[in-house]
């Protein structure tokens, strides 16, 4: 692949031009690489800042909290279908050899209001991980390595630069860009990845309906103790919002929490010690704990274990960890929203990830998301050009919207439901989500049913919708 700054030389013409180089951008960028029917097809992929590929960093002891380089704190919980995805382009190769990723074999989430609501969430076999954590740029690294690997005889046909598109113009087959530098290229589709801002998106006008939700989130790497050896996500819902810990080694998280800007802006300006005897308060103290609700759901697991033999009811809640300090150098907070493209594609121009959609992030699904788009454009963009179409064919396009769509919209509507459900504390709220979870955490089916939904984003909906084809 060829590399290169803004003042490059650009062809004129290129099959496909990716704008954004995120995990989306990349993605599709691998995925184009390993398909035979693009061998003889040019990608170009711009950004407007160029991502680097991180050198390997894998210390002699795996996964331990040795490792030579600090976290960063852009961390991704990556799905059994992301991972196939990874796998089938050779990035998840790299990651094992050359990065660090760390599974986790349960999802725990609390509520502050319950001590009976709480859910653990596992896959059917427990030696299987119900997600692996790795950091945005390891993803970003791994799949542009893969790319130079397999491209080095397709140097002129793969091009990453820095670049960004100022104007477009649309015809019948294809779409005429204009870019910063001022070159002028041709391409048969357009694919918009800049995430939420997406400018291919305004610069095509297609509809964004979007709303900010009241909470930023706080990010940033944490030192934990925990008796499991941190193999679990955790979550706790408080009625200021969630706050979450991803396992990144045996002693290390990465911390997420959500609330009003001004409340996290003043929790960072604390010293450390202050930092983390606050987040150790927000992990085990009983904000507006009421145990009428443990109560009746007390007698709800009685009469379960009384009227029915296999049910394995649980009541203990699970403790979670206990965070010992917190590097104050990677803290940040983010803006935290809702966005819905319309339409996900017009006649050779597509938009995937956030660029289509933009989902609250405490379930960890974007990047999720993003991943199973690419995978859906890049099937149908392989059988347009198998039978010898244009890449950029609207009814191609058109069945990857339908497609992505049918997953990614509940999906969203989902987690804003969790969001609100969460941030209720009136007391039909509490009762109702304490029953949600007593149900998921202790029917079998309801509970393998939901990591299936959550772990395999590609077969449930969108499966469902391809197969009606
Ligand atoms: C606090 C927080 C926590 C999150 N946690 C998780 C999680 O645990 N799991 C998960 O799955 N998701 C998570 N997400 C969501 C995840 O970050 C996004 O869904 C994902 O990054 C989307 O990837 P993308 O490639 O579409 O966009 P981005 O990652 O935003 O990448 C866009 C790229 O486009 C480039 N770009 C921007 N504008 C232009 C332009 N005009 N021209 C050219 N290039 C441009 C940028 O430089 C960037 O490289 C989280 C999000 C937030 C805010």
């Amino acid at each position: 692949m060829s590399k290169s700054k803004g003042t490059a030389a650009l062809k004129s013409f290129y099959d496909v031009v990716i704008s954004g180089a995120g995990i989306s951008g990349v993605t599709l960028a691998a995925l184009l690489k390993t398909s035979p029917f693009f061998k003889s097809r040019s990608v170009l992929v711009l950004d407007k800042s160029l991502p680097n590929i991180l050198p390997a960093f894998k210390s002699t002891s795996s996964n331990s909290s040795n490792d030579v380089r600090n976290y960063s704190n852009r961390i991704y919980a990556v799905n059994k279908s992301s991972l196939d995805v990874l796998k089938r382009t050779g990035a998840w190769e790299v990651v094992c050899d050359d990065y660090r990723h760390w599974p986790a074999y349960q999802m725990q989430t609390l509520d502050s209001r319950s001590r009976k609501g709480f859910t653990t969430f596992s896959s059917a076999d427990p030696d299987e991980p119900v997600a692996h954590f790795l950091e945005s740029e390891v993803i970003v690294s791994s799949l542009l390595k893969t790319i130079e690997n397999h491209s080095s005889n397709l140097a002129e046909k793969f091009s990453l630069t820095q670049n960004s598109i100022t104007q477009l113009k649309q015809y019948p087959a294809s779409v005429q860009l204009t870019l910063e530098t001022g070159d002028r290229i041709e391409t048969c589709l357009l694919v918009g990845a800049e995430g939420f801002k997406s400018q291919v998106r305004n610069l095509a006008q297609m509809k964004w309906f979007s709303y900010d939700y009241k909470h930023h989130a706080l990010v940033g790497t944490i030192h934990v103790e925990c008796p499991d050896g941190n193999k679990a996500a955790w979550q706790r819902f408080l009625d200021s919002g969630p706050i979450a810990s991803l396992p990144l080694d045996r002693n290390t998280a990465s911390l997420v929490l959500f609330a009003e800007k001004s409340k996290l802006d003043e929790l960072v300006s604390k010293p450390e010690n202050e930092i983390v005897q606050t987040l150790n308060s927000y992990w085990t103290q009983d904000f507006g704990y009421d145990p009428k609700f443990d109560d009746v759901l007390g007698i709800l697991s009685k009469a379960v274990e009384n009227f029915s033999g296999y049910l394995d009811v649980r009541n203990e809640e699970p403790k979670p960890p206990t965070v010992t300090g917190v590097q104050k150098t990677t803290l940040a907070t983010f803006p935290v929203g809702f966005g819905h493209a319309v339409h996900y594609v017009k006649p050779s121009i597509a938009l995937v990830g956030d660029a289509a959609h933009r989902i609250h992030p405490l379930a960890g699904q974007g990047a999720n998301l993003s991943l199973l788009d690419c995978d859906i454009l890049f099937n149908q963009l392989e059988k347009a050009v198998r039978i010898g179409e244009n890449p950029g064919k609207c009814s191609y396009l058109l069945e990857y919207e339908r497609q992505a769509q049918t997953h990614n919209v509940p999906t969203q509507l989902f987690c804003d439901l969790i969001y609100r459900l969460y941030g209720k504390s009136n007391s039909p709220a509490v009762m109702l989500r304490s029953l949600a979870s007593f149900g998921v955490n202790n029917l079998g089916v309801l509970n393998s049913a939901f990591v299936q939904w959550a772990s395999s984003a590609n077969n449930s909906f969108a499966k469902m919708a391809s197969n009606r084809q």
